[in-house]
Order: structure tokens, then sequence, then C-alpha cells
């Protein structure tokens, strides 16, 4: 875990305002331990599975299979530029209710 992801759980553990950003990270490295308690082969943090094929999702919302490699702001998504998170297959509309809660 990373310090970036280290400060979102520490956020929502406080319970204070918890961005869209926050509740998606969270929820991926939530079902990334799960795959990891389970046994699952995992790959820089997350299990090999996700990356075959890949999906990667934004705080806004927005799925694709690929995205942008931007050298000031890394990896970022194609339909409106924010960073994007390895995920596991999910559709835009699971990935709404995630970003909801
Ligand atoms: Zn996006």
């Amino acid at each position: 875990m990373d310090a970036a992801l280290r400060t979102s759980t520490k956020l929502i553990s406080k319970g204070q305002h918890v961005s869209a950003v926050e509740r998606l990270v969270t929820w991926r490295d939530t079902l990334a331990e799960q795959e990891a308690a389970s046994g699952a082969e995992m790959f820089m943090g997350l299990p090999d599975k996700w990356y075959e094929p890949p999906t990667f999702a934004c705080e806004n919302g927005h799925i694709s299979k690929r995205y942008l490699k931007s050298e000031t702001s890394g990896d970022v998504c194609l339909a409106c530029g924010k960073r994007v998170y390895l995920v596991p297959r999910i559709t835009e509309e699971e990935l709404a209710k995630v970003l909801a809660k």
C-alpha cells in the first residue's frame, strides 16, 4: 500500500469527507485484500486476473480498457483526464454505485 492509499484509509476511518476517488481506491483495495487472503496470485499488490484483460476506472465513473500515459499526471482517463486505477471487471452502473456511497 502506498502513502496515498494509506492517507485515504485514514480519512475514511476518521469519518471525514470522503471523495469519489477515495471511495474508488478503498473499494478496489478491499477487493484486492480479499483476493490475496483467499490465496489469489498477486502482481503489484493486485490480483493477477485483474490484468487479463485489464479494466481501468476513474473517479468520474468512466470505465475503459485503455488509458492515456501522461508524463505529468501518470495514467489518465481518455474521457476526462483524471487518474485511472486498475479495477476488477465492472460495469459503469456498478461503478456508479461504488462512487455514490
Ligand atoms: Zn474519466
